[in-house]
């Protein structure tokens, strides 16, 4: 597949974006505690934390300000909304959302790892990472939405004891991604990677599943800010385009890992005895990074419940 220069270079931008990124999700940037003000910050660390190295620190910088400007956006004119109704404050929220959703997916989670190792194992149509990639956004939206409802609404539980039960669907989350690499890795070992079809949707779908299951930190805190300002379908709303935003990023993360396969495939001849060895290798490598992927962030979780 040839691409025009402009669209190669656009790729390459927003690749250093996503390389970028990591800072932008490092703290809780709300600045305001869902419910007990003087607690720590309240992000359910593991899948979002982590640190930057040095030599990114410039580049990173000035998305993490951005972020954090957003941030202040969404809660002050979530406020606005609440006092006065107003709907240029809903207009403005809404925007932020999207490009807040964008930005923040790009930081570390969100299933990038995940969706990219997958494409990396397998050769996909392009729509493919498109429909995995929003997928998987929507249902760390959802996941969200649902566990702030559940507890915080229907169980009345505080802001904080909701982010601490999170963690469990993480540790969830990260036993099925373990299974899903582990399944990818030994069938391409075994030489049955050409498996059928539906056993191929099948795992596809549970690889959407697995990384869907994670609630999104930041979509969480802006549903308990929404539940305790009292505009909570507001919040629904906004968690929801929110995650139009990340699923703009998580397909580009998509489509980049299968774009680089067929790039790596390009340079063998096809049908050729080697071409096949590079396919299985890719394939077998591709689960068993998704299972590392799972394993790290499992005892990332693990440490976080003890
Ligand atoms: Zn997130």
């Amino acid at each position: 597949m040839q691409l025009p220069p402009t669209l190669i270079r656009a790729l390459v931008l927003a690749a250093l974006c996503l390389v970028a990124a990591p800072a932008t999700a490092q703290q809780n940037p709300w600045g305001v505690a869902p419910s007990r003000p003087a607690a720590p910050t309240p992000v359910p660390g593991g899948a979002e934390g982590g640190a930057v190295p040095g030599f990114l620190r410039p580049i990173v910088a000035p998305i993490a300000s951005a972020q954090r400007d957003l941030n202040r956006t969404i809660s002050r004119e979530l406020k606005a909304i609440r006092e006065t109704g107003s709907l240029r404050a809903l207009l403005v929220v809404t925007g932020v959302a999207f490009v807040y959703g964008v930005l923040h997916a790009a930081g570390p989670g969100h299933g990038k790892l995940v969706v990219s190792s997958f494409f990396l194992a397998r050769k996909a149509r392009i729509g493919a990472g498109i429909v995995a990639g929003s997928a998987i956004s929507f249902l760390q939206a959802i996941t969200s939405i649902v566990l702030v409802w559940g507890l915080g609404v229907i169980l009345g539980q505080h802001g904080f004891d909701v982010l601490g039960r999170s963690v469990w669907l993480e540790a969830v989350s990260y036993v099925l991604i373990i299974a899903i690499g582990l399944v990818i890795a030994i069938s391409a070992a075994r030489g049955t990677h050409h498996y059928d079809h539906d056993a191929r949707e099948r795992v596809g779908i549970g690889m959407v599943i697995a990384a869907g299951v994670t609630p999104c930190a930041s979509a969480l805190i802006i549903m308990l800010f929404a539940l305790t300002n009292g505009v909570l379908l507001i919040g629904v709303g906004l968690t929801l385009v929110m995650a139009i935003g990340m699923s703009i990023t998580t397909s580009l993360v998509g489509v980049l890992a299968i774009l680089g396969r067929r790039t790596i495939m390009v340079a063998f001849p096809a049908e050729s005895r080697v071409s096949g060895w590079v396919a299985k290798g890719l394939s077998v490598a591709g689960g068993v990074i998704i299972a590392a992927i799972g394993s790290l962030l499992l005892a990332g979780a693990w440490a976080r419940l003890g």
